[in-house]
Parts: structure tokens; C-alpha cells; sequence
């Protein structure tokens, strides 16, 4: 009798601590997930490489904030080209997007995005040494621009063409810095992307801009749209720093003159 209650009790207390071990493991493992942002780092003062060979920006800097806000405290960058980073995404191979993409329908068809953070137009830039001075997009007719694929700036030319009947050559480039390489080499005639990126691209290349397009796109940041906890948690964090000096701190960071 008293060795059966001593088997039960050993029994129960071998439950317990398997129980407990179990609950610590998973609540453990959960704090330490890390999560994967994709980026393109081409897109200056978004997501750049340093000298130093890492991948920094505004967009690096807010989402770590963000989730770190949000309780996740392992982040790590994953770089890939531009139009790789939705299909990364739903298969699993990343867990958030940072990119300076825009929020449009098409996209919000198969991705979540956060509230938006930033606002944009697009530029059409030349280099500075030719004396291509377009004015307006009809202006652009029998030249080349370049794009980088999966861009607005792609979608938004294609429609243009399609729709004006144009002559316009639009050659598409895995990143904005090749684009920008070919036209200060001449190859092409001009390249249309969003706003801030083409500012900072006029400090670094001989290349100015020539006019704007005003498509007022808004970036958010975007995950798999059944991760509603993160899309949740991102949401909050997002108002608070937007709320906060912090948010003043980093505009300046990378947008101060
Ligand atoms: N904002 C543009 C888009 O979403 C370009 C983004 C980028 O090239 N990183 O398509």
C-alpha cells in the first residue's frame, strides 16, 4: 500500500516538472525567436550597405525599434533583390518586409501591411553630363528609363506606355544602384524612382532630377497575412514611436540636411 502511494507520488511529481519544463521551453523558445526582415539594400537612405559592409538605414533602424517595442529581441537582415522579397515572404523565408514598399492593392492581394510611415512621389532622373532635360513624362518618348523590377516606378511606366502608346523603352534592372551605374554611363537615358531615393542618389552620382510625378504612394512594412499578432504588434509599436522624440531623432538621422 504505502510503496503504491510512493509510485503515484513519484508519478505526479515527474508530471508536474515535465509539465513545467514544457511550458518554460516553448515560452522560452517564443521569446527567442529571431525574426528575418527581407530588405533590398539599394534604396539609400532606406536600407543601404555601409562601408563597413552592413546593412543600415532608415527602414533597418525603425523596424528594429519596432519590434523590439513589440518584444521580439533577435532581428536579423536578410538582403535580396527587390522583387524577391513578396515570394520570400510567403514562403516562409522571411518574416517581415522593409523595403520602402509602397502599399498598393495588388500587393495588399497577398501580403499584410502595417500602417503606413512614409510618403512619396516619383522622380524621373539624367545624368547631369547629357543635356536630356526632360520636363514631363511625354518627353521621355523614343528614350530609355530604367527601373528596377517590381517597382512602382515599373508598374507606373508600363500603364503609361500602355495607355499613351508612347514610345517609351523601359529596361528593368535586379536593383536601383545598376540603373543608376547605366545612366551615369550613358546606356540610358533616364530613371524613374521614388523621391528621397533619387535625392540621395544626386549627392553620390553626377545625375539630377528632372521633374516629379506625384503618385503620393505611403511604405508600410508588410508580413504574411495570418501573422495578425505581429501585424498587431508592429501596428502598436509603429503609433508609439511615431508619437515619440524617437521618431524626430531618426527622421533627422537620415533626412536632416
Ligand atoms: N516604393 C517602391 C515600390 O514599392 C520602390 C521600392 C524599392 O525599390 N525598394 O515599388
Amino acid at each position: 500500500m504505502a510503496k503504491t502511494a510512493l509510485i503515484a507520488a513519484v508519478v505526479v511529481i515527474v508530471v508536474i516538472i515535465a509539465g513545467v519544463a514544457a511550458y518554460y521551453a516553448v515560452h522560452k523558445s517564443k521569446g527567442e525567436k529571431c525574426i528575418r526582415v527581407g530588405t533590398s539594400p539599394d534604396f539609400p537612405p532606406f536600407e543601404y550597405v555601409a562601408k563597413n559592409g552592413s546593412i543600415v538605414g532608415f527602414d533597418m533602424d525603425l523596424i528594429k525599434l519596432a519590434l523590439h517595442k513589440a518584444g521580439y529581441k533577435c532581428v536579423k537582415i536578410v538582403s535580396m533583390d527587390f522583387d524577391s522579397l513578396i515570394p520570400a515572404l510567403q514562403q516562409g523565408k522571411i518574416d517581415v518586409i522593409a523595403a520602402g514598399m509602397t502599399i498598393t492593392p495588388e500587393r495588399e492581394k497577398v501580403v499584410a501591411f502595417t500602417i503606413p510611415y512614409w510618403e512619396v512621389d516619383q522622380a524621373v532622373i539624367v545624368s547631369k553630363t547629357s543635356n536630356f532635360r526632360p520636363a514631363k513624362l511625354e518627353d521621355l518618348a523614343g528614350k530609355t528609363v530604367g527601373v528596377e523590377t517590381g517597382t512602382t516606378a515599373s508598374d507606373y511606366l508600363k500603364k503609361y506606355v500602355k495607355e499613351h502608346k508612347v514610345d517609351i523603352k523601359i529596361k528593368e534592372y535586379s536593383s536601383y544602384v545598376l540603373a543608376v551605374q547605366d545612366l551615369v554611363n550613358g546606356r540610358i537615358d533616364a530613371v524613374m524612382l521614388d523621391v528621397p531615393v533619387a535625392k540621395m542618389f544626386t549627392k553620390k552620382y553626377p545625375v539630377i532630377i528632372a521633374f516629379v510625378v506625384k503618385t503620393g504612394e505611403k511604405y508600410g512594412f508588410a508580413v504574411r497575412k495570418n501573422d495578425t499578432e505581429l501585424l498587431n504588434k508592429l501596428n502598436t509599436a509603429l503609433k508609439e514611436i511615431m508619437n515619440s522624440p524617437e521618431w524626430n531623432k531618426l527622421v533627422e538621422k537620415y533626412f536632416g540636411s
